[in-house]
């Protein structure tokens, strides 16, 4: 058959098979970053001392990689709830990202019907997981001003909808807000299903409500290596009440945590304190970051909580300053096609990178 016939046959057979809200999607995109200066994805710019790699080199020596990894890693799952405070009575699941863990939460819930429920913006994969999960989405507006939290808004879409789950993440991605706890708990209180406090940022918020599993049977906490140097080895952690985590267990394949990762995050958490510092150092920049962006004219900045700021440009500008800065090898996040009108997220990144951002903003702004 010739190409444009196999093109042909295979739209007959995708249109046929593949569920329709599927082919509504696109995949989630990574831009191409080669030779950019990368402030577009929330990583850790800082690496290892050569000492600190050389040990971790030989611990990977150790790994056996014809065997198949431990499907519950006891060591390392012990590391990680010491490392993120979790209460010995609640438990804890391991997913390839935390990304995974919401995509377990989603397909241990979905069903005719049934709906997540998140604020609007949110973590943009809280919508596309639902989606292809089976679980219809509902986002909720923040409001408009300052990316708080609308608890009014939210109370009366929990009961209208009544969501299987509701995803919030704290603090929220792209805003970098915090929310309010006592809006979180009031949201938690009014839930009729599970409530996810997602802390991919916690490590520069300084806030958690880990200590509330306590209290909340249907509240979990979700966190992750990514934010702290390792997102390269994909680990995040969900914690809840044991007969939740149960359940969501079911959902997990097999061996999802690879060796490599299980030793590597295993070797990082034993250097607790090289990774506290990175973060005390990303708060520093933050700080900094967030002042230069203040002295520059004509930009709404937003505080953040988190490893990254939002920022508005004027009216109509922000496709322009994108491209500007890309033209200048600065790679950030371009929020105008998710609905946020002429905003910007910078990720924090090594002090010469954000220097090098500030002044080609600045250039691309006064050339305006
Ligand atoms: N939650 C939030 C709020 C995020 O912003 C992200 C990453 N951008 C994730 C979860 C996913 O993190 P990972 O899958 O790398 O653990």
């Amino acid at each position: 058959m010739s190409t444009n016939g196999n093109a042909a046959a295979a739209r007959e057979r995708i249109e046929r098979w593949v569920r329709p809200e599927i082919r509504a999607l696109n995949a989630y995109h990574v831009p191409p970053s080669s030779g950019l200066i990368k402030l577009d994805a929330m990583e850790n710019p800082y690496v290892w001392p050569e000492e600190v790699v050389e040990e971790w080199v030989s611990a990977l020596r150790e790994v056996s990689l014809n065997r198949y990894p431990d499907p519950a890693p006891q060591q390392l799952m012990s590391r990680l709830r010491d490392f993120s405070s979790v209460p010995d009575d609640a438990a804890v699941v391991l997913g390839n990202g935390s990304d995974e863990l919401i995509q377990m939460i989603a397909l241990a819930l979905a069903g005719p019907g049934r709906k997540a429920l998140a604020p609007d913006p949110a973590f943009s994969m809280y919508r596309m997981i639902s989606l292809f999960a089976g679980l219809e989405f509902v986002g909720v507006p923040l409001r408009a001003d300052d990316f708080s939290l609308d608890t009014e808004a939210m109370l009366r879409a929990i009961e209208v909808h009544r969501p299987a789950v509701v995803l919030l993440d704290y603090p929220n991605n792209p805003s970098g807000r915090l929310f309010d706890a006592n809006a979180v708990r009031r949201v938690i209180e009014a839930a009729p299903g599970l409530v996810v406090v997602d802390e991919a940022y916690q490590a520069f918020s300084g806030a958690s409500l880990m200590s509330w599993l306590r209290d909340y049977p249907q509240l979990m906490i979700l966190r992750t290596l990514s934010k702290m140097g390792l997102a390269g080895l994909r680990l995040g952690l969900l914690a809840g009440h044991p007969s939740w985590i149960a359940e969501i267990d079911k959902i997990r394949l097999p061996y999802n945590i690879n060796v490599l990762t299980q030793v590597s995050a295993q070797f990082a958490l034993g250097h607790r304190r090289m990774l506290e510092e990175q973060a005390a150092r990303i708060r520093a920049d933050r700080e900094r970051l967030h002042e230069a962006l203040c002295a520059l004219p004509g930009l709404r900045v937003q505080r953040s909580h988190a490893n990254f700021i939002l920022f508005r440009v004027p009216d109509g500008e922000g496709d322009r300053v994108f491209a500007g800065l890309s033209e200048r090898r600065v790679l950030i996040k371009n929020l105008g096609r998710s609905g946020l009108r002429d905003c910007l997220r910078v990720t924090v990144g090594a002090p010469a990178e954000n220097e090098a951002f500030i002044a080609a903003l600045d250039e691309v702004l006064k050339g305006g």
